[in-house]
């Protein structure tokens, strides 16, 4: 699944230079020039990484910061904020409207892939390719291979993408809901009785090594993926 980063520059050199970096970095990449056209494009589907320019024509991209992190659709949202002012102050103040990073231009296209990375490992590790090990089992999203106590697994995509958010935010209760928009997407129309479906078929796939105990079902909320299962 490839990871969209939405790009809001109004600056046509710059938003060009970023735009050709983060699309030869893998990045699906999609382009706005104003807050407005930002706020179109996250309306249809949310990216899952937002750089933002800090002066645009319509409104500051420090307004649409707020904005984005005090709606609950929008709120957790990756946001690197990239400006030309440099001072302390406005650092703390970008960070202060909910800023993750903050990257000061002119800044280097490496500079800038390498905090983009560093930022989705830290709010959203299941879009990265790193392996994960927790509780005996191995994800690995490079090869598309789980392996429960050295067992091999045999998972269906989506079930894949299900664990692979499972474990990259281990312990924690999703809702159905939460669940649709992570790993379904929050653009796509699923009943949320389709989770049951693949929580099921989930359980079916790491039964072989007994993993299937690690996916909890949280009586009123939802599930959530625990390392240290209840064995029963
Ligand atoms: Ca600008």
């Amino acid at each position: 699944m490839s990871i969209t980063i939405l790009v809001v520059e109004d600056e046509p050199a710059i938003q060009e230079l970023i735009a050709l970096n983060l699309s030869f970095a893998g990045y699906s990449v999609q382009r706005a020039a104003t807050c407005h056209e930002a706020q179109t494009l996250i309306n249809q589907a949310l990216p899952d990484l937002i750089l933002l320019d800090w002066m645009l024509p319509d409104r500051s991209g420090l307004q649409l910061a707020r904005q984005l992190r005090s709606e609950p659709r929008t709120q957790a949202v990756p946001l690197i904020m990239l400006t030309a002012k440099g001072t302390e102050h406005d650092k703390v103040e970008g960070l202060e409207a909910g800023a993750d990073d903050y990257v000061t231009k002119p800044f280097s296209p490496k500079e800038l892939l390498a905090r983009i990375k560093a930022l989705l490992r830290r709010r959203a590790p299941q879009l990265t390719d790193d392996q994960i090990q927790l509780g005996g089992l191995l994800l690995d999203p490079t090869t598309h291979q789980v392996l429960g106590q050295g067992i091999k697994l045999s998972l269906g995509p989506t079930e894949f993408r299900l664990l692979h958010f499972f474990m990259a935010n281990a312990e924690r209760v999703f809702t159905r809901g939460q669940l649709l928009d992570k790993v379904w997407g929050d653009h796509v129309f699923v009943e949320e009785r389709t989770v049951d479906v693949h929580i099921r078929r989930l359980r079916k796939a790491l039964q072989p090594s007994g993993h299937h105990q690690h996916i909890e079902t949280v009586r009123g909320t939802g599930y959530r993926f625990t390392a240290q299962a209840a064995h029963s």
